[in-house]
């Protein structure tokens, strides 16, 4: 199987990309593509070598996922290619297959994330929550509608560098933005009210009750659903009751 040039690249970059900056992920980026230039080198190595080179990325879920695609290609005669393959690979979500689709295969599929709903809510001037489902999905159907289905990669990295650098959060600058004719929050001067967000739900507290163990021993308390997450990132713990009979 061919190494992660180009095109291929991707998939490993977007979800390396994700909660991250770009400018935080570049040198990773360099750094994995020497050490496993192959799909297969990446699928075999081990996964204290794997994260010792993931180490200072953080979101350490994403490298597990990685490495459990990476598996899967390996497993496989050719890459996934069209966009639900690529969404059934470990840690793809909508946006990430949507990217990898367009980007790397010109498949037209737009790629919606927080900085492409912003734009999209001012450009159409939605008044909506945009915490909302509804006007979630009536925008990604927008994003899909305005989609150049010839260029669909370079419309969807044009509309989330428009997001990141000139449609700003706060302060947008619409004096240089190049789509500011189309814009009907421009228009109406609503460009700094749009779009608008509901307050983000308040963070819970969770409290957890855990008891030691050791290999001779071996107990471990149950987690409640919210805990359990904290206990997968420790490894799954054996189940109560299950110390060894003792010996008499
Ligand atoms: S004109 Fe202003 S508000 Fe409209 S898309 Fe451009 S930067 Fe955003």
């Amino acid at each position: 199987m061919a190494p992660y040039a180009g095109p291929l690249g991707h998939p490993r970059l977007e979800i390396m990309l994700q909660q991250t900056r770009v400018a935080a992920v570049l040198p990773y980026y360099q750094r994995f593509l020497a050490r496993y230039p192959f799909p297969l080198d990446f699928a075999t190595a081990s996964e204290s070598d794997m994260l010792a080179s993931w180490a200072g990325l953080g979101y350490y879920s994403r490298a597990r996922n990685l490495q459990s695609a990476a598996r899967s290609i390996a497993n496989e005669t050719a890459y996934p290619r069209d966009y639900d393959a690529i969404r059934d690979l470990s840690g793809v979500g909508p946006y990430t297959a949507a990217a990898i689709a367009s980007i790397a295969f010109g498949q037209a599929h737009a790629a919606v994330d927080g900085n492409v709903l912003r734009v999209l809510a001012r450009v159409t001037a939605d008044k909506a929550d945009l915490r909302a489902g509804p006007t979630r999905a009536r925008l990604a159907e927008a994003a899909q509608t305005l989609l150049d289905k010839h260029r669909p990669g370079d419309f969807n990295q044009a509309l989330m560098e428009l997001g990141a650098i000139v449609c700003l959060p706060r302060n947008p600058r619409c004096s240089t933005c190049p789509i500011a004719k189309y814009c009907e929050a421009r228009a109406l001067g609503l460009e700094n009210q749009l779009p608008v967000k509901s307050s983000p739900p308040r963070p819970t507290t969770s409290r957890a009750l855990c008891w030691s163990f050791s290999e001779t021993t071996r107990y471990c308390c149950g987690a409640s659903p919210p805990i359990a997450a904290v206990s997968q990132a420790f490894g799954n713990c054996p189940k109560r009751n299950t110390s060894p009979a003792r010996a008499p």
